[in-house]
C-alpha cells in the first residue's frame, strides 16, 4: 500500500524505514497536513500523521478527493481529527493505542524532579563555575499528596511512581481504576484533589469536557505553592489563568511538555526567528516553570512500537478492511 507521511522527520523515516517488514510504500513529507497539503497524498490508499497534523471535515474531503480511504495516525492522541467527518465520509482512522505508556510516565516524573531539585538552573550555574546554591531549595517529594486527573494506561504508572516516592496518591477520573484502589490511591471529587493536593499530574485525553481544567477557579482551589506537570494535552489548562497563578505565587512550580498554542512552534527548530507568542515568551521567564517540546514519548522503545504498530494496522485494514485499533464513533 502507498502511505503518504505528513509532519515526518528524519527519526520517523528511519524508524518507519526499518519496520516496513511488509513492503508498503512509504512516501515521507516534512509538511503539516491541512487542506492546502492534501494533494501531497494524490495517489495513495493511507496518509500517516502526527498530532498537530490538521485533519478536519475540509482537510478529510481533500484526502477523499486523492483517493486516500485509511488515516493512520502514529500517536494515541486523536482530539485533532473529525471523526464524524472520517465517519461520513467512509475513512477509518487507526492509531497507536499504546506504545510506551512507562515513556510518557517517566519524562512526567523527570520533569517533576528536575524542576523541584533545579536542576536545569544548576546544570548551567556548575558549567559556569558557580557553585552557590542560592535559588536551588527544593522539596522532598515523600510524604507529599499526588493528585491524578486521568488514571489510565499512564496515569496508573504515574500514580505507581509516586507512591514508590511515598507520597500519598489522590486520583480523578470518570471511570475508576481497580489496580489503582487496590494499591492504595483514593478516588476523590475534582474539587477535593485540587484542594488537597500538593502536586497535580493531568494525564486525561483533551476534550470538550477537560478543556481548560485547569481555570482560575481550578487554580483558586489549590494549595498555595502547588506544582502542577501535565505531559497530556495542552488544551488542558487556560495558560493565561496558570501565568497568573504564577504570579500570584498561588501556583509553585510548572512543568509542562505540551502547550495549547504547540502546533505553530513545537517539533521545528525555530531558534533563529523572533517568538511571535508573547504567552509562551512570558512562561519561558520563570525561573520555576520547566517546558518540553512534546518529547515525552521520544524513547527508542516507544519510536520502534509506534512504527510497528502502524504499519500492522495498516495491513490489517488492506488485508481484511478493518483493524482493532480503528477508532469508532457511535
Ligand atoms: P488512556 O486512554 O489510557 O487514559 C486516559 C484516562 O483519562 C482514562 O482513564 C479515561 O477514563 C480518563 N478520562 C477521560 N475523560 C476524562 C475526564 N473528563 N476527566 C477525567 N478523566 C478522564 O490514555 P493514556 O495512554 O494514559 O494517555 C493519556 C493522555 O496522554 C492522552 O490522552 C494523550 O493526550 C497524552 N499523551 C501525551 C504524550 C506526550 O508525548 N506528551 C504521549 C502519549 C499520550
Amino acid at each position: 500500500m502507498k502511505v503518504v507521511f505528513f509532519s515526518s522527520k528524519r527519526y520517523d523515516e528511519d524508524y518507519f524505514r526499518t519496520a516496513n517488514d511488509v513492503g508498503h510504500e512509504l512516501v515521507f513529507h516534512e509538511t503539516k497536513l491541512s487542506p492546502r497539503y492534501a494533494v501531497l497524498a494524490q495517489g495513495a490508499r493511507a496518509v500517516c500523521v502526527f498530532v498537530n497534523d490538521r485533519v478536519d471535515r475540509e482537510t478529510l474531503e481533500r484526502l477523499k478527493e486523492q483517493g486516500v480511504q485509511f488515516v493512520a495516525l502514529r500517536c494515541a492522541g486523536f482530539n485533532n481529527v473529525d471523526l464524524a467527518a472520517a465517519r461520513d465520509l467512509g475513512i477509518a482512522v487507526v492509531r497507536v493505542p499504546v506504545y510506551s505508556p512507562h515513556a510518557v510516565a517517566e519524562h512526567t516524573i523527570a520533569l517533576l524532579l528536575t524542576l523541584n531539585r533545579r536542576i536545569h538552573r544548576s546544570f548551567n550555574r556548575v558549567r559556569e563555575g558557580n557553585f552557590s546554591l542560592e535559588g536551588l531549595v527544593g522539596f522532598d517529594l515523600h510524604g507529599l499528596t499526588a493528585g491524578i486527573i486521568g488514571t489510565g494506561k499512564i496515569g496508573q504508572i504515574v500514580a505507581h511512581l509516586f507512591q514508590a516516592f511515598g507520597c500519598g496518591v489522590l486520583c480523578y477520573d470518570i471511570a475508576e481504576n481497580e489496580t489503582l484502589k487496590n494499591d492504595g490511591a483514593r478516588y476523590v471529587d475534582l474539587d477535593t484533589l485540587f484542594e488537597k493536593s500538593d502536586i497535580i499530574s493531568l494525564h486525561c485525553p483533551l476534550l470538550e469536557a477537560t478543556h481548560h481544567l485547569i481555570d482560575e477557579d481550578a487554580i483558586a482551589k489549590m494549595k498555595s505553592g502547588v506544582t502542577i506537570v501535565n505531559t497530556s494535552r495542552g488544551g488542558l489548562i487556560d495558560t493565561t489563568a496558570v501565568i497568573r497563578g504564577l504570579k500570584s505565587g498561588q501556583i509553585g512550580n510548572l512543568a509542562i511538555d505540551v502547550y495549547e498554542e504547540e502546533d505553530s512552534m513545537f517539533f521545528e527548530d525555530q531558534s533563529a526567528r523572533v517568538m511571535q507568542d508573547d504567552v509562551f515568551a512570558r512562561l519561558l521567564t520563570f525561573p520555576n516553570v520547566l517546558v518540553t517540546g512534546h518529547q515525552a514519548f521520544f524513547t527508542d522503545t516507544a519510536l520502534t512500537q509506534i512504527a510497528r504498530v502502524t504499519l500492522d494496522n495498516l495491513s490489517d485494514l488492506e488485508s481484511t478492511g478493518s483493524c482493532s485499533n480503528e477508532i469508532q464513533i457511535n
